[in-house]
């Protein structure tokens, strides 16, 4: 499964809380890189500078490091990546790595929410947190390319009909409820 929506919408909360439910794993790029960043490996060095402007990681380091991830044990039984794909090479590149291992993805669940919203949700975060990228210039800097690169990204699963749109305003509970009800659609689709 992927997990799709745009800075702010809550991914990565409700990614955390499928993966509980179902007991998949979840795999956040964006947590990765910070992680990284965090422990100053040669990946975070590189990844910092474009995170700090809200820029996307460039696609050869980014696949790698998912390449990489997706080889380990723990997604047999299923993964929900959170942040990736979120640019048309990146969604040719996973086609690849799942192609290989004989997967397939089940449901892309987009998160929806709208601009403005975000971008408040985003500043009281960035008092919570201080998260380096989360300032105006910078967060509407990240929805921008959300709007014109990943939203490429879900049309092409729109187009394949594996597309699950949520409302992501809402209680989190609310939400999650809708996310696992979209799941179990899905699920008895394909039983
Ligand atoms: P996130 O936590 O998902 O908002 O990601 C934080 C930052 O990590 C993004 O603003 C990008 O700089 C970087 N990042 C995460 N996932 C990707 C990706 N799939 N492609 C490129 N950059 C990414």
């Amino acid at each position: 499964m992927l997990i799709i929506g745009p800075p702010g919408s809550g991914k990565g909360t409700q990614a955390e809380r499928v993966s509980e439910r179902l007991g998949v794993v979840a795999i956040s790029t964006g947590d990765i890189f910070r992680a990284n960043v965090k422990g100053e490996t040669p990946l975070g060095i590189e990844a910092k500078k474009y995170m700090d402007a809200g820029d996307f990681v460039p696609d050869g380091v980014t696949n790698k490091m998912v390449r990489d991830r997706l080889s380990e044990g723990d997604v047999e039984n299923g993964f929900l990546l959170d942040g990736y794909p979120r640019t048309t090479a990146q969604v040719d590149y996973l086609d690849g790595i799942l192609a290989n291992s004989d997967e397939k993805l089940d449901v892309v669940l987009q998160l929806t929410a709208d601009d403005e919203e975000l971008v408040s949700r985003l500043l009281g975060r960035a008092k919570e947190t201080g998260r380096s990228d989360d300032n105006e210039a910078v967060i509407r800097h990240r929805l921008d390319l959300y709007h014109e690169q990943t939203e490429a990204v879900v049309a092409k699963y729109a187009q394949r009909g594996i597309l699950a749109p949520i409302n992501g305003i809402g209680a989190i509970d609310e939400v999650s409820d809708l996310l696992m009800a979209a799941i179990a659609d899905v699920a008895s689709a394909v039983r």
